[in-house]
């Protein structure tokens, strides 16, 4: 998916607490306005934004996801090969010798319970759906260990279903940039599906989740550094605004690009 055009106005230094958003001083439309140009804007910051998860087919993305659970997707990545090639369809998960797949997968932690999880959803797509995987919310919904978040994780990047995952990531990000108040990620997933265009929902919850991982940071956002901070109602709430050490904070790969769209010359 190629990144739509984007004028940045990231390069204005921001003062803390002036956003009109920070003050309830924010139309509706401003801030419908206001999130799908952060979302352009990500676009240009993360031009390669996708699932961070290794698979080839629905069944693949659906097993990932439920293995990354309380775990990073580098550690779930490690597994999957040796997973994907023992147990390829959902039949061979349904009657799976659970110590076999124990074994496999205990780096990522809860290995029993998820093991569980595996086996009864391999159960469940052979049983109710010849041992496909459904493409809607509702059927995935109904499937054991399978909630809204992974449900739309495998909508939209396995069946191009737009769909938005709200994780940790983009449950935070969401109420910093004062898109929603909210916690409860059903309701995050309503606020946020009101103010972004549909076809823009699985693209933007890998941005945000992105933008997470890389710069807006849980404990520390990198906000002094961050090229969002013209349009964030957060900037330097909870993380410095002093350029330089804001850029300590970011240390990924394409932390060069993210700091140069920032306007910081470090
Ligand atoms: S890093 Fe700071 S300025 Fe950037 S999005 Fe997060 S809270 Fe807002």
């Amino acid at each position: 998916m190629s990144a739509p055009s984007v004028t940045l106005t990231s390069r204005a230094r921001p003062r803390v607490g002036a956003h009109p958003a920070a003050s309830g001083r924010e139309t509706d439309l401003a801030r419908k306005r206001r999130a799908r140009r952060i979302n352009r804007t990500l676009a240009v910051g993360y031009p390669d934004a996708r699932c961070d998860l290794d698979f080839s087919s629905p069944l693949e993305l659906l097993v990932a996801t439920v293995l990354s659970a309380q775990t990073t997707d580098v550690r779930v990545n490690q597994v999957t090969p040796d997973l994907f090639a023992a147990f390829p369809t959902a039949a061979d998960y349904a009657h799976a010798d659970p110590e076999k797949i124990e074994e496999i997968i205990r780096p990522t932690g809860f290995f029993r319970a998820k093991t569980r999880s595996l086996i009864g959803l391999g159960q469940a797509l052979v049983d109710e759906y010849d041992g496909d995987v459904p493409d809607t919310l509702e059927d995935l919904v109904k499937l054991p260990g399978v909630g809204r978040k992974t449900a739309n994780v495998v909508l939209g990047d396995a069946f191009d279903v737009p769909g938005i995952t709200v994780d940790t990531h983009l449950g935070r990000l969401a109420r910093r940039m004062g898109m929603t108040t909210n916690e409860d990620p059903v309701k995050v997933e309503r606020d946020l599906a009101e103010l972004i265009e549909r076809r823009e929902w699985t693209m933007f919850s890998h941005r945000m989740i992105w933008h997470g991982r890389r710069v807006c940071h849980s404990r520390k956002p990198a906000c002094g550094a961050c090229f969002l901070a013209a349009d964030c109602p957060s900037f330097g709430a909870a993380g410095p605004t002093e350029p330089a050490s804001a850029a300590h904070l970011i240390t990924s790969d394409d932390r060069e690009h993210l700091l140069d769209l920032a306007g910081v010359d470090v």
